[in-house]
């Protein structure tokens, strides 16, 4: 056992890990691009880009430039009665991307903070306007994030059960699917007419944690219309769809119809860098204005704003100005859609699925779908010999590369997963 594996023993609590059981974890000691590498040098392919979050690859040039400047002028700035310039910037330039209902954005350090001040911004507007509405709709399978609030509107089940009595009522509907959809909606209207509801919260087109559930654009349009009939504020939690993973910049550009918030997370520093934000529109911003100081958005963290992290977000953004990146997303698409055909007709696999440059399958398994399933354990060590890092959850296998990945690296990846299915 090495040093580093001792120690970490020692000392650290992983995430989502049970110690009891679990082997030693991968010793990373340097990313490059679509690449990790551990202690023996071995080179690993980083097939869920760090959780989602690493969009442009590791160790990018103009990120790292980015950083070193903005550490030069200001490391970190309290951000109540202080604005610094990237901030700003990052504001201006998040808002011109999103449509044109949106206005300001409130900063925070996670998705899971993201969405608890969006939850908090709908039931306070509300509140300030006098009005009695305390309840959500929310989509059942969701997952939100791991605070309380997140965990309420998440799906309720093993991964949260000890805490499950504390979580606030929220009402849930089914997941869509092709016939199901009109009940769905009717469903929806009639909780929606009681009047009770102050938010509708879903996370658009694509459930990442239950396993890569993809539904219609057109039933997120009829839904966002209903809940805006009846004066429900529309949640879109853009954690994990946000820049560029569904093909367009974010999962509502595929939309008609706009949300009245939405959080941003994971993707947007590139993976530099921990922060998050809540963007709404100006209709709910005016609510918290008032000479009462009480009607104010009372919430705030140690790093909101924090200059590196809003420094690093703004050369992302530029990355994505650059027509080469949308190239990538879109060669990433096309290598997929061949992926999937090839995948289709596989006898091990029991459904495909892709939106943008994210493809699942699951494996077929007669038991279902299950976050425990013993596949996973036998896919994830399959991987990690084969040189690729992949996270499948149960028996969901899934790739969501670093835009910047080589057809190579993606040949490797799509030729190791049918060996794998081929050993079954
Ligand atoms: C990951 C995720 C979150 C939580 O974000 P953290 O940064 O892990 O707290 C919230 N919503 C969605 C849709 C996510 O995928």
């Amino acid at each position: 056992m090495s040093e580093l594996i001792k120690k970490d023993n020692s000392y650290v609590w992983h995430p989502f890990t049970q110690h009891f059981t679990e082997g030693e974890p991968l010793q990373i000691v340097k990313a490059k691009d679509e690449f990790l590498y551990d202690v023996n040098e071995k080179q690993y392919i980083d097939a869920n880009s760090s959780w989602w979050v690493n969009v442009h690859g590791h160790g990018n040039e103009e990120i790292g430039n980015a950083l070193t400047k903005q550490f030069n002028a200001i490391d970190h700035v309290v951000f109540a009665g202080v604005t610094h310039p990237k901030a700003v910037e990052l504001a201006e330039r998040i808002v011109q991307k999103l449509p044109n209902n949106f206005s300001k954005v409130f900063f925070s350090d996670n998705g899971s903070t993201a969405v608890e001040v969006g939850l908090k911004m709908a039931l306070q507007y509300f509140y300030n306007k006098g009005e009695k509405r305390e309840r959500f709709l929310a989509m059942e399978g969701a997952y939100h994030g791991d605070t309380f609030g997140a965990m309420s509107v998440g799906q309720r089940g093993y991964f949260n059960e000890p805490f499950e009595h504390f979580f606030f009522d929220v009402d849930f509907i089914k997941f869509p699917n092709q016939t199901n959809e009109s009940e769905l909606l009717n469903g929806a209207e009639e909780l929606f007419k009681s009047g009770e509801f102050a938010g509708l919260i879903v996370e658009p087109l694509i459930q990442g944690s239950s396993g890569m559930k993809m539904y219609s654009a057109l039933f997120l349009d009829q839904l966002t219309t209903l809940a805006r009939k009846y004066g429900v504020l529309v949640i879109f939690d853009e954690v994990m769809t946000g820049f560029g993973r569904t093909g367009k910049m974010f999962a509502m550009d595929h939309c008609k119809v706009k949300p009245d918030i939405v959080t941003l997370s994971k993707g947007l520093t590139g993976g530099v860098m921990a922060l998050g934000l809540t963007v709404a529109t100006e209709e709910i911003y005016s609510a918290f204005l008032s000479p009462e100081k009480t009607k104010a958005l009372l919430h705030g963290h140690s790093f909101t704003g924090n200059p590196l992290a809003c420094a690093v977000s703004c050369a992302s953004l530029d990355v994505f100005e650059k027509e080469q990146t949308w190239d990538s997303i879109a060669r990433i698409q096309s290598w997929n859609e061949r992926f999937l055909n090839e995948l289709r007709s596989n006898d091990k696999v029991a459904e495909v699925r892709m939106l943008g440059t994210i493809l699942a399958l699951e494996i077929e398994t007669g038991e279902g779908n299950t976050y425990f399933s013993n596949i996973r354990e036998k896919a994830y060590s399959y991987f990690l010999d084969e040189g690729i890092l992949i996270r499948p959850l149960g028996n969901i296998l899934f790739i969501n590369p670093p835009y910047c990945i080589q057809e190579e690296s993606h040949q490797k990846l799509t030729g190791a997963i049918l060996r794998f299915l081929a050993s079954l």
